[in-house]
This record gives structure tokens, C-alpha cells and sequence, in this order.
């Protein structure tokens, strides 16, 4: 193995692994070293499943990077064998005024002419007989989302990367890098690589990583149960039942569970979207059940809204976020080292973008610049201030 390569890919897990792909296909000379063997259970890419979406309650300028995701996705579908997506469809319901997510979620549907059909709660019920909503609740659905086999995206990248040149440092943890003003060095477990350019990409490490390259950024790992459980077959599987997300109001702990239906007997997988306490990914305790609330929270969710998916638990793990303060994905070049860039703060939505994201970081590192419109997810916005970027006279931003 050669030590000098065009660009070094730190953590190949959901964005790394996209980007290997896109750089490697365009001829450029790339080693992606992970600390794992991805797609790996200590990540978060873990867990089988991610919802895709193209109405978007966080917002309406994702829509346009959802829809090249999903063209992309498509794409990589037909290059694998693996399976990649399945068109089960996305709903959104929540109590009516009080459903901030659920309103920007169809607003956004109707900003970008998106296949999104409206409902009251009544409707909903009718049309999935399978819940327990109040009948003004309000509600959307869009056919043409789904989710994506996560594993097997990352599998996917992978494979692919691989036939086209790719090199791998596999269950290699970076453990330190030095940044020079054209090149970087990289040092891991097993060896010490250096680089034309680098991409950060190292998941709920990432704040441990960009602190060896001077930067401080605001990123909060944390840990995240989710389940499957035993449900009615008829009712629950992905020909009659889409995924959901659904915002619960509950004061400052408003809380959005999001869940996915059954396929080949695996039952229903329900999770609940919230920024809990900051770990520690190299200490957290990865053991589901270890808290009583693993399962609680999900249960009382079911208990309340889909009975009929309330049955026995089959399974649940525990997976990990990092989020922004303000819930928006990092995707910058570094301030003071252009030739790296960074992908960090998924903030539990980002898998669906897996595939766009790599494309934008092969273009930030080929080109410097890229076609897709990433204002929001730049370094210097207002809901990163505290992000402190060490030698430089803009200590903070502002
Ligand atoms: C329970 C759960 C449910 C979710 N549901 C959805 C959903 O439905 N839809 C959706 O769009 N998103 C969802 N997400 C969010 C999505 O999965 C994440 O945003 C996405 O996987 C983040 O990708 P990443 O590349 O940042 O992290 P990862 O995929 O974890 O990749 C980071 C990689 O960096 C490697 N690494 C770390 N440290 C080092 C080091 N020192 N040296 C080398 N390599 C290192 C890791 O081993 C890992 O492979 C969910 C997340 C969780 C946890």
C-alpha cells in the first residue's frame, strides 16, 4: 500500500463511505480508514432502516437535496444487488395547531409541488385502519417516499468504491492529524498516511476528530434507543402501512416518534426523535434496556396510537446522534485549511442525505465549490456561534 493518496476519508460509516464512492468513480486516488469494519453496529447507520422523506418538517431547503438524494439512491439501487430502498410511503400527523414540524412538513410538500396529500385525523384512520388518532389531528402522506436499507447502502458505497479504485484502512481509529497548508498527515493505529486533502466524516466522533485540526465545533453525541415489536401482519406490514413521523406536544419536551412497518415478519420499528443528554461514544452503554425508558417511552407511544403494534418486543439497539444546536448538518470547508472539509452534526435526520452529501463533498474536494445550494450548513451561521477555530484572529465566529 502506497502512503500518499489524493484525498484521505476519515470515518467511511453513511457520509464517508457516499463520498469514497463519488470521488473514487471521478479517478481520484482515495483511502477511506474507519475504526470499524462498516456498516458496522457502533455507528449511526445501525439499526437496518432509515426513513427518506422529500416534504421536510425540519425545513423547506432540504427538499431539493431529499429529491437528488432519492435520484441518487435510485441510481445506486441499479448498480447493486443489494437492496437499497422500498417505496412504503411517508406520513406525518400531529395535534392541529400545535404540530409545528407537521405544518412546514406540508407547507414544504406544497413549496416544491411534491406528491403530498393532506388529511384530517378521521381520514387518516380510514385510510390506515391500523391507528388511534383523534379525528382533528392533521396529517399528510407521500407516496413517493419510503425508507432505505441503511446497512445496505453503506455495503453498497462500499463495494462499489472498492471496484473503482478505492483503498481502505479498515478497524484503523485515526488518532491524530496534522494540517499542513497543501497536504495533511494522518496518524492511525496501524500506520501513518498523508494526503493532498482531507474529509472529516467521523459521526458522533466528529467533534474528537476536527479538535485535532483546530476545530472546536458545537456537537452533542448522544444515545438512542429503538425497537421492533410484534404487530398485526395485515394491518402493519409495508403493502398497508407507510412509515410515519408524529409530533407529540408535551410543553419543552415535545418529542417526534418516528417509526417504519413491518417486512418479512420483522414487526414494527418505532424510535422517538429528541435531543437527550450529551455521552461519550468511546464510554456510552450501548445495551438496550440498560435504561428503563429503551422501551417505556416507545411503549406508551404505541400503546396510545397503534395498539395493534403494541405486541411483544423482538428486538431493540442503541444507536447514536450528533446534533447541532440549531439541528442543522455541518457540510463546510475548514476556515483556515480549505483542503479539508468536514460533514458532521446529522442531528438524527441526516441518512437519507447519505447519498447527496457525498456527491457535494466529492465536489467541495475536487472543485472547491458545489452545485448544491449548502448555505444552511455552513460553519459561520448565526446557530453555530461558539464554533472556535484555534489560530486564527476569527477565534470565534460571529
Ligand atoms: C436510531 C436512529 C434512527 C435514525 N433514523 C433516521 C431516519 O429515519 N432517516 C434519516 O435520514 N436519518 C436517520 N438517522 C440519522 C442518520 O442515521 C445519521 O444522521 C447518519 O447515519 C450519520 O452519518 P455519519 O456518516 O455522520 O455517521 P456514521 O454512519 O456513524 O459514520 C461515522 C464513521 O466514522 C467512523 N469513525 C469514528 N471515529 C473514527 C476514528 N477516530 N477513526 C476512523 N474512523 C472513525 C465510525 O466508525 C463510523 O463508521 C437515525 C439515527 C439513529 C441513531
Amino acid at each position: 500500500m502506497t502512503n500518499h493518496y489524493d484525498v484521505i476519508v476519515v470515518g467511511a460509516g453513511s457520509m464517508g463511505m457516499a463520498a469514497g464512492y463519488y470521488l473514487a468513480r471521478q479517478g481520484v486516488k482515495v483511502l477511506l480508514v474507519d475504526a470499524f469494519d462498516p456498516p458496522h453496529d457502533q455507528g449511526s447507520h445501525y439499526g437496518d432502516t432509515r426513513i427518506i422523506r422529500h416534504a421536510y418538517g425540519e425545513g423547506r431547503e432540504y427538499v431539493p437535496l431529499a429529491l437528488r438524494s432519492q435520484v441518487l439512491w435510485n441510481d445506486l439501487e441499479k448498480k447493486t444487488h443489494h437492496k437499497i430502498f422500498m417505496q412504503a410511503g411517508a406520513m406525518g400527523f400531529g395535534e392541529k395547531g400545535d404540530a409545528p414540524f407537521i405544518d412546514e412538513g406540508i407547507a414544504s410538500g406544497k413549496a416544491y409541488n411534491l406528491d403530498v396529500e393532506r388529511f384530517t385525523g378521521a381520514a387518516l384512520k380510514e385510510r390506515f385502519p391500523g391507528l388511534q388518532i383523534p379525528d382533528n389531528y392533521d396529517a399528510f402522506y407521500e407516496p413517493n417516499s419510503g425508507f432505505l436499507f441503511s446497512e445496505n447502502c453503506i455495503q453498497a458505497y462500499r463495494d462499489l468504491a472498492e471496484h473503482h479504485g478505492a483503498e481502505f484502512s479498515i478497524n484503523d481509529p485515526v488518532r491524530d492529524i496534522e494540517a499542513y497548508d497543501d497536504s495533511v498527515k494522518v496518524m492511525t493505529e496501524k500506520s501513518i498516511f498523508t494526503a493532498d486533502k482531507l474529509v472529516i466524516s467521523a459521526g458522533s466522533w466528529s467533534g474528537k476528530i476536527a479538535a485535532k485540526v483546530g476545530l472546536d465545533l458545537p456537537l452533542v453525541p448522544s444515545r438512542q434507543p429503538v425497537a421492533w415489536f410484534e404487530a398485526n401482519e395485515s394491518l402493519f406490514n409495508a403493502n398497508a402501512f407507510p412509515t410515519f413521523m408524529v409530533e407529540i406536544p408535551n410543553g419543552e419536551n415535545r418529542a417526534i416518534y418516528y417509526g417504519f412497518p413491518s417486512f418479512g415478519g420483522c414487526g414494527v420499528k418505532v424510535g422517538r426523535h429528541e435531543y437527550v443528554d450529551a455521552i461519550d461514544p468511546d464510554t456510552m452503554n450501548g445495551e438496550f434496556g440498560s435504561n428503563e425508558n429503551d422501551e417505556g417511552h416507545i411503549r406508551e407511544f404505541l400503546d396510545k396510537f397503534m395498539p395493534k403494534a403494541s405486541g411483544a418486543l423482538k428486538k431493540g439497539v442503541i444507536c447514536k446522534y450528533t446534533r447541532t444546536p440549531d439541528g442543522h448538518f455541518i457540510i463546510d470547508k475548514h476556515p483556515v485549511h480549505a483542503h479539508i472539509s468536514i460533514a458532521a452534526g446529522f442531528s438524527g435526520h441526516g441518512f437519507k442525505f447519505a447519498s447527496v452529501v457525498g456527491e457535494i463533498l466529492s465536489q467541495l474536494t475536487i472543485s472547491g465549490r458545489t452545485d448544491h445550494d449548502i448555505s444552511i450548513f455552513r460553519l459561520n451561521r448565526p446557530g453555530l456561534m461558539g464554533t472556535k477555530v484555534a489560530g486564527n484572529e476569527r477565534k470565534y465566529f460571529k
